[in-house]
């Protein structure tokens, strides 16, 4: 794609990046097949070509409309596209310039600035979550049950964390969702890295992805240099990995050399522990998994969804549903595997509408076989797959509780 970038931009490392994904851009159109919103909406604008085709518009001519920034809100970031475009185009790195560059030209009307700091003020606080949830679970008894399944409860922390030192020990990211509405998932991982010698110790914190989608880089990086300040001890101390249960924080948390790179006080840190973060599944991969026994023989049909993070984001598409069937658990077919189910992280408060058509359509493939339960590996996607059904939906690592001759969980 011939591009006509300003000089003035193109001296700028976002300008020069920008203009680089642009020319990666053949304008094939193949990523259009494969992208939720495009499926959903039909227009050209709200593909990954059309969107590309905007971003170009608005860094040529430094100027942007509120329908621009319309089209790229209802980007699921969900990176379906990136996975089917021949030409390797970096379409999230290149939105995520876009996104920057419409922030702070167009204006959003007040309601949306309201909403998007409310969001950024809460979620990653878990005391001031828990305390929103609480606060918007006391209408609870004014609602249909179908409303009451929209609204998640936090849940209380359960039992402590085993207490056997290992001499392998490995960081494990608390999250700030995640540690309000299911700390059993993390509980769950510490137990199953004790069967297998290791030793999890707590990392608090959220990883700032919230505020990294929202395009406010300021809290983001101000929220990396805080949880650099507060894993660094363990680090030192040989944690061997950062390891994460959340999908969906994993490719921030894997971006954080790049985020920092600029900052000679934090550029180091923020590579070392980039380089050491791996989703679960990665992590298990590695490691000798016969401790754990395999599963009963007699488990539910089980239907397995990979967040977009999983499978788009960190390129592990089939990786957990390996795992699991390695294991012995059986899985379900599900039609249409790559398709988001409209979590997408805050998505699913700012976009509802798409959100909740796209939610029905992935519950009704995932539905399809008759499974007994649901298992994923974000909690984002959880949650929201949760409010739609009344299958149990679980992280998978819960699952491998259930490994073994001697589990307790059985
Ligand atoms: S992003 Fe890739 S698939 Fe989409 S139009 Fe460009 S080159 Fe083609
Ligand atoms: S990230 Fe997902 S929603 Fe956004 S353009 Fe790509 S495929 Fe479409």
């Amino acid at each position: 794609m011939r591009t006509f970038l300003s000089d003035e931009l193109k001296e700028t490392p976002e300008g020069r990046e920008a203009d680089d994904i642009l020319r990666s851009c053949v304008h094939c159109g193949f990523c259009n097949a494969t992208c939720p919103t495009y499926q959903l909406l039909g227009d050209e604008r709200d593909g990954p070509r059309g969107r590309i085709y905007l971003i170009k518009e608005m860094l040529e001519t430094n100027s942007a409309t509120r329908e621009t920034q319309l089209h790229l809100d209802r980007c699921l970031t969900c990176r379906a596209c990136e996975t089917t475009c021949p030409s390797g185009v970096q379409y999230n790195r290149l939105l995520e310039i876009g996104r920057a560059a419409v922030e702070s030209r167009v204006k959003r009307p007040l309601s949306e600035r309201i909403q998007r700091e409310v969001l950024l003020r809460t979620v990653p606080e878990p005391n001031r979550f828990r305390l929103l949830l609480g606060l918007t679970n006391l209408a609870r008894p004014l609602l249909s049950a179908a409303q009451k399944k929209t609204i998640p409860v936090s849940e209380p922390a359960g039992e402590p964390w085993p207490s056997t030192t290992h001499r392998r020990k490995v960081l494990l990211l608390e999250g700030c969702a995640q540690s309000v509405l299911a700390p059993r998932i993390n509980l769950a991982t510490a137990q199953v890295l004790d069967r297998l010698g290791i030793q999890a110790l707590p990392a608090a914190g959220c990883c700032g992805a919230l505020s990294h989608h929202l395009s406010r880089e300021d809290r983001t990086l101000a929220t990396i240099r805080r949880n650099i300040d507060h894993w660094w001890p363990a680090i030192e101390d040989r944690a061997e990995a950062l390891v994460l249960t959340a999908s969906g924080c994993a490719p921030t948390v894997m971006d954080y050399g790049r985020l920092l790179q600029h900052d000679p006080d934090y550029a180091s840190k923020a590579e070392k522990l980039a380089s050491i973060a791996l989703d679960i599944s990665e992590f298990l991969e590695q490691q000798n998994l016969e401790a754990l026994g395999n599963a009963t023989g007699d488990e539910p049909l089980i239907a397995f969804h990979s967040p977009c993070t999983l499978q788009h984001g960190l390129k592990r598409a089939g990786s957990v549903e390996i795992l699991l069937s390695r294991l012995g658990f059986r899985l379900a077919a599900v039609q249409d595997a790559h398709l988001c189910c409209g979590s997408a992280g805050s998505y699913s408060i700012l976009q509802k509408d798409l959100s909740r058509q796209l939610l029905q359509q992935k519950l009704k493939c995932l539905e399809k076989e008759q499974p007994a339960l649901i298992a994923t590996a974000n909690i984002g996607c959880l949650t929201h797959l949760q409010s739609g059904t009344d299958l149990p939906v679980k992280h998978w690592i819960e699952l491998l509780l259930n490994c073994g001759e001697s589990s307790p969980h059985r």
